[in-house]
């Protein structure tokens, strides 16, 4: 049900290089439209380097911007910019990535709200982290907001395995500093420790790239109870592998639109219902 406008006009954006796909419009707009907020949502593509993302972000917020939420290939340079200017978030000095930026008492502030959205997401689905064995592929801006929330979601051990292993290492060493309450080692992606894993999931970009038929980018012996996919939109041969050997699987969609969800909090202090919303995209 839509409610009465209360708040004036609001003004988002997502920055990203591509940006034209982004779903975010869609999604903001649908949550305007259930709490009530008057909000414009744009997509804001911007040149690939540092100075004009500053350029961008400072002009977006100087002429009253409300909140910007960041995607490829920004996420780490909203933090560097966040961590000179402004205010960061436990979550994103965690990750070292800010996926959503507000304007907050006289400042920039920077948030990262992509792993409580997974966290979020399978809470939806019933798949309790706690206490289990998480394995992550994948090293990028995604798996580092994602492995502090799996720790401050109480998982046991959290094994992240890359192509290019060093950055994987570099992940737990950001960690090692921080009094872990679990588990968090690295590896590559072939010498994954030889047991079952409660949950696997996917943080790589590898769909995008691959060839449909070429093999898939990881040992074929590995066995999880659940698999996620951060990837949404097509069919994931990830996920398609996992569920032959009988795993309980989820896209990535859910994720997006949690993550959405409390960005838009964060700006406009309204919740989102998202029991009540249904599919955002069919607004
Ligand atoms: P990055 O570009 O930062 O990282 C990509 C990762 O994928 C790297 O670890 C890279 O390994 C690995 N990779 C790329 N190609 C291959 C390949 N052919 N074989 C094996 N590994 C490969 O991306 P992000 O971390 O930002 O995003 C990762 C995925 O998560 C994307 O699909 C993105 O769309 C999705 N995502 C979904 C969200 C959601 O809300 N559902 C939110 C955020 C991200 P290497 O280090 O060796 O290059």
């Amino acid at each position: 049900m839509t409610q009465q406008t209360s708040t004036p006009n609001l003004h988002c954006i997502v920055i990203g290089n591509p940006i034209a796909h982004s779903q975010s419009p869609a999604l903001h707009h649908a949550f305007a439209a259930q709490t009530g907020v008057a909000l414009r949502y744009q997509r804001q593509l911007c040149p690939v380097d540092e100075a004009s993302f500053v350029a961008v972000i400072e002009a977006f917020f100087a002429g009253g911007g409300t909140g910007a939420n960041v995607t490829v290939p920004f996420k780490q340079t909203a933090f560097d910019l966040v961590q000179a200017r402004g205010t960061l978030s436990q979550a994103a000095q965690a990750a070292r990535a800010v996926n959503t930026l507000a304007w907050q008492d006289g400042a920039l502030y920077g948030d990262n709200t992509d792993g409580r959205g997974l966290i979020n997401h399978m809470r939806e689905l019933g798949w309790d982290v706690a206490g289990q064995t998480v394995l992550i592929l994948g090293a990028g801006g995604a798996t580092r907001g994602v492995v502090w929330a799996l720790l401050d979601a109480g998982a046991a051990w959290v094994h992240i395995a890359n192509r290019t292993p060093a950055k994987a290492q570099a992940i737990v060493a950001d960690f090692a500093s921080a009094p872990l309450p679990a588990k968090l080692t690295a590896s590559g992606l072939f010498d994954v420790p030889h047991r079952p894993f409660d949950l696997v999931i996917n943080a790589t970009s590898s769909a995008l790239t691959a060839e449909q038929d070429a093999p898939l980018p990881f040992d074929s012996q590995l066995r999880a109870q659940k698999a996620y996919d951060l990837m949404y939109g097509k069919p994931s041969r990830f996920l398609q592998f996992f569920a032959a050997h009988g795993a309980q699987t989820s896209d990535g969609l859910g994720m997006l639109i949690h993550q959405g969800a409390l960005s838009f909090a964060l700006w406009t202090g309204q919740p989102v219902d998202l029991a009540a919303l249904g599919n955002p995209f069919a607004h």
